[in-house]
């Protein structure tokens, strides 16, 4: 199949674009897009063909739910049961933005779309040619990220190119996304809610505005690598480059050292070595091919640049890769869940 590239800046937006886009959407069809998380890949989220679609397309397995984007809070209404107060506040706090909420469904999304379950994941995202699209399309949009199953989600939209390309009818080229790191799901039907995935807004965040959260063990660290995450999607290999990964955590002058060595012995034994370094350390490497993901201090643009490094990686064969670790104090959780993901979770202390 066809691949037609809409480009669209998302400040002067060429509305005749976004309709085409979404009169594909609104036939069945699929469409990548911009959001401010990452690029998701969007269907008719009622139309149970559009669901099966998106999982043949990214090679996804049809048990993970795909979240449900919409435009208009009363969307949100139209297709829950029993919606609690704390979704009304959420949704006043943090709408249009990155957090997804999951809430009991109605028979309006079939279950294809939520791979089977009686819950369904909302979000309302805050880029305008989400917005827009949603909008013009008329419905509500099931989106996944736009990667390839397994790999890291795409940020920009060549990476939704090279993995989707020939299998999606469009693609919506609004630039690099903003945030870089998919939203946070919090799940409204425990009884204390709970982040399934950690994001760019935290528990403190949520915390404040509904009162107690909890995380879901799972998603945390290394100590619960064995308990099984409560979203389906986090029980998958995902984010991964393919290169082996490997993240080097404790003082700063030992990981200069260990990685330094652990390259050395790779590049000895000739292999193509990575180092995932920051503005702080990145001279310090005489080893390998050193990318650097950001400034240490500024957590926003280590989350900007996670997913596009790690790709970066793989488009350069890279065959080991070491990373630093970045437990920063505000999205640290978020980046950090991303990265022991795609480590598989292996993790050496230097
Ligand atoms: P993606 O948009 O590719 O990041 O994938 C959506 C994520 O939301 C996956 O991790 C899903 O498992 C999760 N998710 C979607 N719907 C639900 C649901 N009803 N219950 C739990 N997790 C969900
Ligand atoms: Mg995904």
């Amino acid at each position: 199949m066809e691949t037609k590239r809409f480009h669209i800046d998302p400040e002067h937006m060429d509305i005749d674009k976004i309709r085409e886009a979404a009169k594909i959407i609104r036939e069945g069809g699929l469409v990548a897009f911009p959001t401010e998380t990452v690029y998701g890949l969007g269907g008719d989220a009622k139309d149970p063909g559009a669901a099966k679609a998106i999982y043949a397309a990214k090679g996804r397995p049809s048990d993970n739910p795909l979240i449900v984007h919409i435009c208009d809070y009363r969307q949100l209404e139209e297709i829950a049961v029993d919606l609690p107060k704390t979704a009304k506040k959420l949704a006043d706090a943090f709408w249009p933005g990155p957090m997804t909420m999951i809430v009991k469904k109605n028979s309006k999304i079939p279950l294809e779309t939520t791979g089977g379950l009686e819950t369904v994941a909302v979000r309302f995202p805050s880029h305008p040619v989400a917005m827009a699209l949603i909008r013009e399309s008329g419905c509500m949009i099931a989106a996944p990220s736009a990667n390839t199953s397994g790999r890291p989600s795409p940020t920009k939209a060549d990476h939704v190119w090279g993995d989707l390309k020939g299998k999606i009818q469009g693609l919506i080229d609004g630039g690099e996304v903003e945030i870089g790191l998919e939203s946070t799901i919090i799940d409204l039907t425990e009884e204390v809610p709970m982040i399934l995935r950690p994001g760019y807004i935290n528990q403190e965040m949520l915390e404040e505005v509904i009162g107690e959260v909890r995380v879901d063990p799972a998603v945390l660290g290394t100590e619960n690598v064995h308990v099984k995450p409560k979203a389906p999607g986090m029980r998958y290999k995902h984010y991964a480059p393919k290169g082996n990964l490997k993240i080097v955590t404790g003082d700063e002058e030992k990981v200069i050292a260990a990685i330094e060595k652990m390259a050395g012995e790779d590049e000895a034994s000739d292999r193509k070595v990575g180092i995932i370094a920051t503005k702080e350390t990145k001279e310090r490497y005489t080893k390998g091919v050193v990318l650097c993901i950001g400034d240490r201090s500024n957590e926003d643009e280590i989350a900007h640049n996670l997913f596009a490094v790690l790709r970066e990686m793989d488009d350069m064969g890279m065959e080991t890769i070491y990373s630093e670790d970045f437990s920063t104090p505000r999205i640290g959780q978020a980046i950090m869940n991303r990265l022991l993901k795609a480590a598989a979770h292996q993790v050496i202390e230097a």
